[in-house]
């Protein structure tokens, strides 16, 4: 396969990191963004909080520099704040809808100009099964993650007639440092929710993120790929 210029926000740990090591595994030239942790070694780091439209700019940049116009993708960098409705300020509820909605929307605003260019683009955005599901606790970080969905698919219709496709995927329990908080009792019903009777490894996500950017799902767009075992679909 021929070697692409990647670019994975939140790609220096957890699923990202699992991610953009399984796009360099393929040949793939890897830049990952980090906010001061730096990543391993045979990936570019690049500072970028996604939050700052500059900091996004200069970090597209960098990779450029480095790797070429971006080819591909991964909006993937998150975070939740997990409160019930009634003691979720604006504050707490735009925190996460920026770094996770809003943030999204800004690299793929940027990356979108070498792919018009190119004529040529994966994009591929980090959902939840609770975009879809909602989650008890979760306004703020369903509503942004379900709002992964819409500009997505926006995404794939504005950029399809010149070659760009974009998708979703959209993980249940994946073991990583954002469910390490978790009670045990909540993890247990979820655990016992899915099919598998297990959480996913971020390799397991990372599987599905390098096929839809591959050659075998050119004809896949809009579309929503749940990496759940069956957590979506209910008890
Ligand atoms: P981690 O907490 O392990 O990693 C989160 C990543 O996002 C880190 O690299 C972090 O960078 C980065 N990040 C957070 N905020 C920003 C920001 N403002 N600017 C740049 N980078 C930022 O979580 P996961 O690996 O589990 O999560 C990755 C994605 O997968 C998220 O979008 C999450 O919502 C989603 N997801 C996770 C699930 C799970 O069960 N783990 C389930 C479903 C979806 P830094 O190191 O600097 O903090």
């Amino acid at each position: 396969m021929v070697s692409r210029s990647v670019f994975v926000t939140g790609g220096n740990r957890g699923i990202g990191l699992a991610v953009a090591q399984a796009f360099a595994r393929n040949g793939d030239r890897v830049a990952v963004t980090h906010r001061g942790s730096g990543a391993p070694a045979g990936l570019l780091a690049v500072r970028c909080d996604v939050t700052s439209s500059d900091q996004v700019d200069a970090a597209f940049t960098e990779a450029e520099r480095e790797h070429g116009p971006v080819e591909v993708l991964v909006a993937n960098a998150g975070i939740a704040e997990d409160v019930p409705l009634v003691r979720m300020d604006e504050d707490r509820f735009g925190r996460v809808v920026d770094a996770d909605l809003t943030g999204a929307f800004r690299v793929a605003a940027r990356a979108s100009r070498p792919m018009l260019r190119n004529r040529w683009g994966r994009m591929i955005f980090m959902s939840s099964v609770l975009g879809t599901e909602g989650g008890k606790g979760a306004s703020n970080y369903a509503a942004a993650k379900a709002g992964l969905i819409g500009l997505a698919r926006s995404v794939a219709r504005e950029l399809g007639p010149r070659g760009v496709t974009a998708n979703v995927v959209a993980p249940g329990l994946v073991e990583t440092e954002l469910i390490k908080d978790m009670a045990d009792e909540r993890r247990r019903e979820l655990i016992g929710r899915t099919f598998l009777g297990r959480p996913a490894t971020p390799e397991e996500v990372a599987s599905a993120v390098l096929w839809l950017a591959g050659e075998d799902a050119r004809y896949v767009t809009g579309a929503v790929i749940p990496v759940d075992a069956g957590l979506a679909l209910g008890a």
